[in-house]
């Protein structure tokens, strides 16, 4: 009960709000902000989807075509790679429409949980607790698991968190961890949740 009261507390007090709910632009999106800062993610996916909107138009691309514009995300060559990959997949087995299962979006190449789990709450509206470092940082902070990967997390999450709260849990925690519960140095003075935060090394 306590655990599902501070976890709607980091939703209220740090929203995310998914503008764009495409999702092909999405899961490219998704792909291109591994290992990336926000800002820059936002600016290569501006540039990728201004010139190439659909998966039909980037399967035809070459990498080469891509790495300018996403070379604000940074790994450029890698992920221009996978961005073309997916893309013919999409086209060549799917028919341009990216699925909206777990399963089958795994088997994209470089989409891991998290990036499914991304895709499958914000565009399908489904159900789906992806956790990154963010999540499984603070979630192990408050006490609410004792793990030692994002995997381990996600599955002990979806046991005690409601499941209307596991979509919207990732963006606020990502939020949440990037003002406030940060990686060094959390800023606990501020913290609105700091009264049921259970880490030994709460400041
Ligand atoms: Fe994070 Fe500090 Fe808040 Fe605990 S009290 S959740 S460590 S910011």
């Amino acid at each position: 009960m306590e655990i599902e009261k501070v976890a709607k507390l980091i939703i209220e007090n740090f929203p995310r709000d998914h503008k764009e709910k495409d999702p092909f632009k999405v899961l490219i999106t998704t792909v291109l902000s591994q290992r990336s800062k926000d800002e820059n993610t936002e600016i290569a996916a501006e540039n990728l989807f201004n010139k190439y909107k659909t998966p039909f138009e980037l399967s035809k691309a070459k990498e080469e075509d891509i790495y300018e514009l996403i070379k604000p995300a940074g790994l450029y060559r890698q992920k221009a790679k996978r961005i073309i990959e997916i893309s013919k997949i999409i086209v060549e087995k799917y028919s341009g429409i990216v699925p909206n299962s777990l399963e089958e979006l795994l088997k994209l190449p470089g989409v891991g949980r998290k990036t499914a789990n991304i895709v499958l709450y914000v565009s399908f509206s489904k159900p789906a607790l992806a956790v990154d470092t963010h999540v499984h940082r603070i979630s192990n902070r408050l006490g609410w698991v004792n793990t030692k990967t994002p995997e381990e997390t996600e599955f002990k999450l979806m046991e005690i968190l409601p499941k209307n709260l596991w979509g919207p849990i990732n963006g606020s925690m990502v939020e949440f961890g990037k003002k406030v519960c940060k990686p060094v140095s959390p800023n606990c003075k501020i913290c609105p949740i700091s009264k049921y935060c259970k880490w030994e090394g709460k400041r």
